[in-house]
């Protein structure tokens, strides 16, 4: 399967690895849009949240788990965080593997950005 977060799961694309456990990773994205940016995604390759099968929900109480296991390891825990997934075209989801932005380290810009 042609998943450039599948790939760096496997190992076959390297990333800044921040965290990992049996069924979640996490890494500095590629492009940074805040001072902290990390991507959180399941090592189940599912294309978006609308794709969630009956099962597989618990998978979101492990990528939130490890979100704030994350913010507290990068010290940003207290300072404050957001917490983001896009889903689909309008949102602008590029990359068809679930992923939610952990994003902070500075004050964030509001959220309705068009
Ligand atoms: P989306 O727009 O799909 O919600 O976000 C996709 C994110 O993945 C973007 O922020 C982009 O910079 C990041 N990204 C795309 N390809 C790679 C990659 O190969 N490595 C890393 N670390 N991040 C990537
Ligand atoms: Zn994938």
């Amino acid at each position: 399967m042609d998943c450039i977060f599948c790939k760096i799961i496997d190992g076959q694309v390297p990333s800044n690895k921040v965290y990992e456990d049996d069924k979640v990773m996490a890494f500095h994205d590629i492009q940074p849009q805040s001072a902290v940016h990390v991507l959180i995604i399941p090592k189940k390759h599912i294309p978006s949240v609308n794709d969630v099968q009956d099962g597989d929900w618990e998978l979101f109480a492990d990528i939130h788990s490890a979100a704030v296991h994350i913010a507290k390891e990068l010290g940003i825990a207290q300072s404050g965080y957001r917490l983001i997934n896009n889903c689909g075209k309008d949102s602008g989801q590029a990359v068809f593997h679930i992923h939610y932005h952990l994003m902070g380290g500075e004050q964030l810009g509001p959220l309705n950005i068009k």
